[in-house]
């Protein structure tokens, strides 16, 4: 940290706004092919004028979870926040943001999507939503199409969907591979997702493809042997699809319990369309995060509020298959972490939106206001085991989001509306 550092030039020094210049028209431009390691220049930034000011730390501000700051003031220095707190104790800094009265929010934290993919399922939402039947491939849909597509449209369908978050405030994402499920078209899929993100989920174990459906037992073989030992050295995490129809509590555990002895950490799809055994796999493989948490028995409640392992909630995927939602009062009243995700992906839940997670969680799931937003952005970094986004204390990354709106309440108060109308990322601003 340098935030001792004198100051340059005076606080007051103006400066013209950011969003009116080209360099910044470029930076928005390039922002989603910045890489992992990008290092920001190391001039420091105020960002005044904040009316209200999440920085998930409960020591600051009112003291709640969201640690929410009235009247205040941020100090990026390079691509970390230097210093946070009431804006008449800012210090003096090299530049200056006017934030006009509006909140700055920590930059969401997406900790779990799918968006190494080519094609697209119209045709299945359309007749889901129209009470049709459809007897199309779902997964395998994306997986046909995917192995089809070249790297290059591959990173650019990736780009797309990146930018499209990052105009919507996530500075952090996590992505899976999963519609390649062949060694070459995984490791592939986790090549192409590694240049944008560090949060990178091996899940060859997404479903059993066509070309396996005879014998699951020569599939899970390979994902455990020679697609482990292609993917590992691109991912940090490995994934599992717990559920009838995909894996069950013993493929799952042979897959998790291989590729931890790969140098992968486990995070697990449980629970999603039925009750099952992947919750209580997440809790004993000490699992980052459990995904999904629909159907919940007692014992799985029990397990995740007695771990480290959080429950991620993912309300797109019921939003877009018309579902039950996860009761995400349950778990919060039994003392789980919970973190709030798009899940997006071609299938189920195609969107990138967090703000419109936020507004079902709180419509639809029995999460408060405040609750939603933590769990989109602290929440997120939990699930991610990260200390160093999804909250705005000095030394995290300088990942935040300016709403148009005096308070983060406006995300689910104002369902559908393009609130966002800054992002600074790694202390960059992108929007
Ligand atoms: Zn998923």
């Amino acid at each position: 940290m340098t935030s001792g550092r004198p100051p340059a030039r005076p606080a007051s020094a103006p400066e013209p706004d950011p969003t009116a210049d080209q360099a910044t028209k470029d930076a928005m431009s390039n922002a989603t092919t910045v890489s992992p390691a990008h290092s920001a220049s190391t001039a420091s930034t105020l960002i005044t004028n904040i009316a209200a000011l999440v920085t998930n730390d409960p020591s600051s501000g009112d003291g709640s979870p969201l640690g929410l700051v009235q009247d205040a003031a941020v100090v990026i220095e390079g691509d970390r926040i230097a210093w946070t707190g009431d804006q008449s104790k800012a210090p003096a800094t090299d530049n200056r943001v006017d934030a006009g009265g509006r909140a700055v929010l920590p930059g969401f934290v997406d900790s779990h999507s799918h968006l190494v993919f080519a094609g697209d399922r119209t045709q299945e939402f359309n007749a889901r939503m129209s009470g049709r039947p459809y007897s199309a491939g779902g997964i395998r849909t994306t997986v046909a199409a995917t192995r089809a597509a070249s790297d290059a449209e591959l990173e650019a369908n990736l780009t797309r969907y990146l930018r499209e978050a990052l105009l919507q405030g996530t500075t952090t994402f996590e992505t899976k591979s999963g519609y390649g499920l062949t060694v070459e078209d995984e490791a592939r899929a986790l090549r192409i997702a590694a240049a944008h993100t560090d949060e990178v989920t091996f899940l060859g174990a997404h479903i059993v493809p066509p070309d396996h459906a005879d014998d699951p037992a020569a599939y899970v073989a390979l994902v455990t042997g020679e697609m482990l030992g292609a993917c590992a050295p691109h991912a940090r995490w490995i994934d599992v699809f717990c559920e009838q129809g995909a894996f069950d509590g013993d493929q799952a555990r042979a897959i998790l319990t291989a590729g931890k002895a790969a140098g992968l950490h486990p995070r697990v799809h449980a629970g999603q369309l039925s009750y099952g055994p992947g919750v209580q796999l997440a809790v004993e493989l000490d699992a980052a995060s459990a995904d999904h948490c629909t159907h919940l028995t007692d014992a799985d409640l029990d397990a995740l509020a007695n771990s480290r392992t959080v429950a991620t909630l993912l309300p797109g995927a019921e939003f877009s298959t018309r579902a039950e939602w996860p009761d995400a009062r349950r778990l919060l009243d039994a003392g789980v972490t919970v973190a709030l995700s798009t899940d997006c992906n071609p299938g189920s839940s195609f969107t990138s939106s967090v703000p419109f997670c936020i507004a079902l969680a709180v419509r639809d799931m029995g999460m408060t206001p405040d609750e939603a937003v933590w769990s989109a952005t602290a929440g997120g970094a939990a699930a991610l085991r990260r200390d160093d986004v999804g909250r705005l204390t000095p030394g995290a990354y300088a990942d935040l989001t300016l709403l148009d709106a005096p308070s983060h309440v406006h995300l689910a108060y104002r369902p559908g509306v393009p609130l966002v109308a800054g992002v600074w990322r790694r202390g960059e601003r992108v929007l």
